[in-house]
């Protein structure tokens, strides 16, 4: 039959690690899906992922997490040291790991033949993205679709779209992001230094020996690899001895940016907001875009009229202290003024002295805060 016409309650643009996983969760609630992506492979990225407790909780609940390839290394304190205070703060939480490193690699993969098993994805499609509505039919791959709901997962690539208006504070920053090898076991420990020039990660990378960890360093001036990997041996060399660092360093940019919403689409993961690297937080804020998605499905119908106003209402909040939290702290540590210093030192030693302020720090970071709902 030509002229059928294929009934579906979402349509997701965009198949990347929050799009695919958004799909695998409503299909679980039993809800007609289809996703679509302009790439029909899948970007080849090295990177690693900082999962928190809570987005651990949903990849357990779709049967992602007990498949991975390489086992999952969990991060079970973590340290913070700027150019500014001599000790460290040291966030540890007592009961659960406080996040887990995995390759981006293995988690789409996995995702990808989900989708691809359920035969709900369709590639090479590249629609313009403001000729999509609601309950309005579209043919794609010459059948003819009506959506319900259209959810908005193209990754930071609604910048470029002038349809989708954002507020962006481009700090020119670039990410440099690489693997090194130690001679020390890593304990499970997370670093992140302060310095003039940017923020430098060290995270505990997935290795049986526990000698591998990854570094993400973030600046807006230019540095050399050699540069680079002298900055981190003079940063880490007293805890991981002596380093051998993999030859490839990957560059990225850092444009963070908050949608204004939009009642026609729903966005979610780095369509909504991408946030500075610095809190590790980008990708597990996008998880929480999908479980307020779901607990919202469980509340109203999706045909209610309220239904994308609820959603904004409740995501729009956390996206903007995130937003605004990892702009600002790299602002402070960037100009170099004595009153940034102050300030710094104010937060730095309040967070020392009061395990309660900790707590809070570990536990939002954790995801186990949920400041909306
Ligand atoms: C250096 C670095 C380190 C990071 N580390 C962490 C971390 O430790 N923890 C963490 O939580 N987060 C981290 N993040 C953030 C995290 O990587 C992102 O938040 C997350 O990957 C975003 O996923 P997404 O699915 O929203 O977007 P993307 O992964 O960008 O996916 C977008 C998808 O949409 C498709 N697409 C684009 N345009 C169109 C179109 N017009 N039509 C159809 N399809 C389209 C693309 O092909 C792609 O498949 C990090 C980010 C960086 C840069």
């Amino acid at each position: 039959m030509k002229n059928k016409i294929h009934k579906y309650d979402f349509l997701i643009v965009g198949a990347g690690l929050i799009g695919a996983i958004a799909a695998l969760a409503l299909v679980q609630k039993k809800f007609k899906v289809l996703v679509i992506d302009k790439k029909n492979f899948i970007l080849k990225d090295n990177r690693t992922l900082a999962v928190n407790a809570n987005s651990v909780d949903l990849l357990k609940q779709l049967g992602i997490w007990n498949n991975l390839k390489s086992k999952p290394q969990p991060i079970d304190k973590i340290f913070i040291k700027d150019d500014i205070s001599r000790k460290p703060l040291i966030f540890q939480n007592e009961h659960e790991s406080m996040g887990n490193v995995i390759f981006n690699k293995d988690m789409y993969g996995l995702v990808r033949k989900k989708l691809l098993y359920l035969k709900i994805l369709k590639t090479d499609n590249n629609f313009e993205i403001n000729d999509l509505s609601p309950n309005k039919a579209l043919k794609i791959n010459k059948k003819n679709y009506v959506f319900k709901k259209i959810v908005i997962s193209i990754g930071k690539n609604i910048i470029s779209n002038t349809y989708h208006k954002s507020i962006i504070f481009d700090q020119q920053h670039f990410s440099y992001v690489g693997f090194f090898k130690h001679s020390k076991v890593h304990n499970n420990i997370a670093y992140e230094f302060f310095t003039n020039h940017g923020p430098l990660a060290v995270l505990p990378s997935p290795a049986v020996n526990k000698k591998k960890s990854t570094f993400i360093y973030s600046s807006k001036n230019k540095i050399n690899k050699i540069e680079l990997k002298k900055l981190i041996k003079t940063k880490i060399t007293s805890s991981h001895g002596k380093l051998t660092f993999d030859h490839s360093i990957q560059k990225f940019p850092i444009i963070p940016h908050l949608v204004k919403k939009n009642d026609k689409f729903i966005y979610i993961g780095d369509s909504l907001k991408s946030i500075h690297p610095v809190a590790g937080q980008g990708w597990n804020l996008g998880v929480k875009d999908i479980q307020t998605l779901c607990k919202i499905i469980d509340q109203y119908t999706i045909d209610a009229k309220k239904f994308n106003s609820i959603y904004y209402s409740r995501r729009m909040f956390e996206s903007t202290i995130y937003f605004s939290f990892t702009s600002l702290l790299n602002f402070l540590y960037e100009s170099n003024f004595a009153l940034n210093n102050e300030f710094i030192k104010v937060g730095y030693t309040a967070l020392k002295n009061f395990k309660s302020l900790r707590d809070v720090f570990i536990k939002q970071a954790m995801g186990r805060i949920n400041l909306t709902d």
